[in-house]
Parts: C-alpha cells; sequence; structure tokens
C-alpha cells in the first residue's frame, strides 16, 4: 500500500473560524488533500469584529479580498482613543506609519466574514464538514486519528498525516496535551452586546474603533459593524470585576456606560439588540505551538487581550505560516517537529512582542502616555506601526519603541506627562506618588 493510499486525507483542520480557513485554503491551493472539521453551521455569532491593518495583506494571499469588500464592512482606519470625560482625545491613524502597506481595513460580523472564508476554503479544494465536532486526536508516529462527532452521520474517524488545531479558545489539544499557560496578570473579564442607534463618530472617521478609558483600570469598546449596528463592550481586570456590584450583566453593563460619561453620551439614545454576553479569562498562551505531526494556529495556541484588536489578524497570519510549514514538511518527509521550528519561533515571538503592549496597557503610566493627545509624534507613529498588526517594524521603530516604554517607565516615577485620575484597584502607582496621581494635573 503506498503511503498515500493509508491516509484518509493529508491534513485534517480542527476549527473553522479565521485561523483554520486560512489554514485550509492556503494547504488546498498548495495541492495537498484537507479535510476542515467544524463543530457549528455557519453562520454563527462570534466576538472579534474590529481588524488591524495586517489582515489585508492575508486577505489578498487567501483570494478573499473581493468578497470582503462586497460584503460592504465599514471601512477602518484607525482608532479613536479617549478618556471617560471626553478628554485626552487622539486619532491613531494606519497611514500615519509608513510600514503600513494597506492602511485601510474593516470592521467586520464576524458570521458574515468568517462564511466568506469557510466557502473560500471549499472552493479552494478542501472538504469542509460544518456540524462536525473533533472529539479527540490519537497522535501516533505513523498518522494521526481523529474521533468525530457529527449531527448528521454519527461517530466516525478520519486518518490523516498531521493535524492543525484551530478550535479557538476550545483548544482542543492544548487541553488534551496540557500545554495552555495562563496569564494570571491579565486575567480580565469582558461584557459586551450589540446596539442600534449609537452615535456615530463623524465622517471620515466613522468607521473607526473607538477606544475609552474609563477612570477605573476599565476601558470600553465601540465598534460599528454595519449601518445599523455597533458592538459595544467593555474589559475590567478581574479585582477591579470582583470589587463591583455583579449581578444580571445587563444590568451590569448598563451601569459600567453610565458611569462612563463619554459613551453614555454615545449610548444616549440607543438600544440593545442582542443578549449581552460575559467572557473570563482570555489571555493565554502554550508550552509548545508543534509537535510531530500537530500544530497550533490561532486562539487554539495563544490569545491576548482584545484591546489591540490583534487576535484575527494573528490567526489569520499563523494560519498561512502553519500551512507553509507543514507543505514544506510534508514535500521533505514526514510532518515533525524538526519542521516546526521557525514556525514555532514566529508564534512565540509574535505572542511575546503584542504581549509586552497589552501588560503596560493595563499600568496607570502606559496610559498616561497612550491617551496623552500631544505625545511626540514620531513616538506614538511607531505604536501606530504596532497597534496596525506590524508586531516586527524596522529597526528605527524598534528603537522608539524602546523609547516609549523607557519614557512610561520613567513616568511611573516622575510626572513627563500629566496624570490621568484613576481610581480603584489595579492600578498600581508606587504608594509615594499615588497621592499625585489622584490629582488632577
Ligand atoms: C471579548 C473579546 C473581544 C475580542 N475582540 C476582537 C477584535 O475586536 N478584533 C480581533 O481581531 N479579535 C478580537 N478578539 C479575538 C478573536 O475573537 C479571536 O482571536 C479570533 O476569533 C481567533 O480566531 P480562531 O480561528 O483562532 O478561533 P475561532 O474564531 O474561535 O474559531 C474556532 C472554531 O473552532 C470551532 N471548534 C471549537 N471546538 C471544536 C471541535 N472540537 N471540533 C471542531 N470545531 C471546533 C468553533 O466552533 C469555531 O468556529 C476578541 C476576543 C474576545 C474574548
Amino acid at each position: 500500500m503506498s503511503p498515500a493510499d493509508r491516509f484518509d486525507f493529508d491534513i485534517a483542520v480542527a476549527g473553522g473560524g479565521p485561523a483554520g480557513a486560512a489554514t485550509a485554503i492556503e494547504l488546498a491551493r498548495r495541492g495537498r488533500r484537507v479535510v476542515l472539521l467544524e463543530r457549528d453551521r455557519f453562520p454563527r455569532f462570534h466576538i472579534g469584529e474590529s481588524l488591524v491593518a495586517t489582515a489585508g495583506p492575508c486577505f489578498d494571499r487567501l483570494g478573499v479580498t473581493d468578497a470582503v469588500r462586497a460584503a460592504g464592512f465599514p471601512a477602518k482606519w484607525g482608532a479613536s482613543l479617549s478618556t471617560h470625560d471626553g478628554g485626552g482625545v487622539r486619532a491613531v491613524e494606519f497611514a500615519s506609519s509608513d510600514e503600513v502597506a494597506q492602511p485601510q481595513t474593516w470592521q467586520v460580523e464576524r458570521a458574515r466574514l468568517d462564511r466568506i472564508l469557510l466557502d473560500r476554503a471549499r472552493d479552494a479544494g478542501a472538504e469542509v464538514r460544518e456540524g462536525c465536532r473533533v472529539a479527540a486526536c490519537e497522535l501516533a508516529g505513523d498518522g494521526v486519528t481523529l474521533r468525530l462527532a457529527s449531527e448528521s452521520a454519527g461517530p466516525s474517524t478520519v486518518r490523516v498525516r498531521a493535524v492543525v488545531d484551530a478550535t479557538g479558545r476550545s483548544g482542543l489539544l492544548a487541553n488534551q496535551l496540557r500545554l495552555r499557560r495562563d496569564e494570571p496578570g491579565l486575567a480580565n473579564v469582558s461584557i459586551y452586546a450589540h446596539f442600534s442607534g449609537v452615535e456615530p463618530l463623524p465622517s471620515p472617521k466613522s468607521g473607526d474603533i473607538r477606544i475609552v478609558a474609563r477612570a477605573d483600570a476599565g476601558w470600553f469598546w465601540l465598534i460599528p459593524i454595519d449601518e445599523r449596528l455597533t458592538s459595544v463592550g467593555v474589559v475590567l481586570p478581574r479585582a477591579l470585576y470582583l470589587s463591583l456590584e455583579r449581578g444580571d450583566p445587563g444590568r451590569m453593563l448598563a451601569a459600567l456606560v453610565a458611569d462612563t460619561p463619554v459613551v453614555a453620551a454615545w449610548l444616549a439614545g440607543a438600544r440593545r439588540e442582542w443578549p449581552v454576553r460575559v467572557e473570563k479569562d482570555f489571555s493565554y498562551s502554550v508550552s509548545a505551538y508543534a509537535g510531530d505531526r500537530w500544530l497550533l494556529v490561532g486562539d487554539a495556541g495563544s490569545f491576548l487581550d482584545p484591546v489591540f484588536s490583534t487576535g484575527v489578524a494573528i490567526a489569520l497570519e499563523s494560519g498561512l505560516e502553519a500551512a507553509t510549514a507543514l507543505d514544506a514538511a510534508l514535500a521533505k518527509g514526514e510532518p515533525r517537529l524538526a519542521g516546526f521550528r521557525a514556525f514555532e519561533r514566529t508564534q512565540r515571538q509574535r505572542y511575546a512582542r503584542f504581549r509586552r503592549f497589552v501588560v503596560a496597557f493595563y499600568t496607570p503610566w502606559f496610559r498616561d502616555l497612550f491617551f496623552q493627545p500631544a505625545a511626540p509624534s514620531a513616538l506614538f507613529r511607531a505604536v501606530v506601526t504596532v497597534l496596525a498588526g506590524i508586531w516586527k517594524p524596522r529597526l528605527r521603530t524598534r528603537l522608539l519603541l524602546e523609547v516609549f516604554f523607557a519614557a512610561a517607565a520613567l513616568q511611573r516615577y516622575f510626572r513627563l506627562a500629566p496624570r490621568l485620575v484613576l481610581r480603584g484597584p489595579g492600578l498600581g502607582y508606587p504608594s509615594r506618588s499615588r497621592a499625585a496621581a489622584r490629582r488632577p494635573a
């Protein structure tokens, strides 16, 4: 029996979100026999609606740019940053960085974006099975057997040469192999829903994301996902969440909106159109992203707080990277860990680069500079480059970023910039300067 006969497909991709679809599209385009197994039936709701500029080149490679454009999603050119009282307003414009190839990206309804990507995987030649959950994965030296639970066909198995886990936060393999590493310092909670009637930003910024620093360590997002609906969510560090009066999530979200003046003003005539959802502890990484015959992509590997909207772009990039690594490994022989070292390194480096920003965002000294309307423009442009999704910028940008982080570190002890007036737990200014931090600048 030839090796091709021993396997039902070359590769199985578990999960059909952006990471899984990108992996399957790229592998199928390279002529590999791919099966994509998705638990749900699309379209289905998913959070993760604001894209960064690096999504565009991925869409080009995947052949979906025309379909994404035709979907009529709101055009996003950047972000509008402000503090809870409407102060500290600062525009993040992706076009201000000359490293950003495609400064215009989109705010998306994920149900529709994910459907576009899954349809493209089918068109590219992958076999896509919806309503088909991967219940377990048996990894062996000579191949991988996946146990499936399908709505329509009942239990079955698929045998492949390698598996790509793209099951998102469910983390099929990360849980099975005990790879997941929590991020206790980023154990945040998010409460969100969709609203109609939210006051838009004036054109041409109407498609931008609004990020509002609350008067405590929390923050709000407002993302217009179509002409009618805006996704509105708040993220709170766990200690802060626990210190608040809890109960019905709808009431909690309403109270947090009411307590954030600029958001309350934008939502004055708004109506909630969806149930309120809550997500907790969403940041984590893994001890390994690949092994013999397996790779992890997107959220199935790691995920960082949503503050910089990098989740979908990273899912697409890692899917493309996994497909490239697997294709090369299969061309040489068996898909073993030795062929995935560069893939592993890339996942780790990207996670570490973005993590540095996310961890810093929850410190008051970083926020003092980040929400500072008068921050020096060369430094802020360097920050914008990373906010656009470019995690490996040029040397000059990297040096400017070091200066920015050094300034934030100094702000902790000296007042380089006016301090935001913050309250509540989780703020962490050194005690000798805490009183000063609370005084309005
Ligand atoms: C509160 C919050 C806000 C966010 N906001 C943003 C944002 O604004 N912008 C952004 O880019 N990102 C955002 N994200 C992150 C974003 O949601 C994810 O990073 C992104 O969806 C990851 O894509 P993925 O393909 O890896 O996983 P997913 O999109 O989660 O896809 C995984 C798929 O696997 C399927 N699946 C699960 N288990 C199985 C199984 N056993 N068998 C078969 N299929 C299975 C699921 O049904 C799902 O379709 C946010 C996340 C959170 C928590």
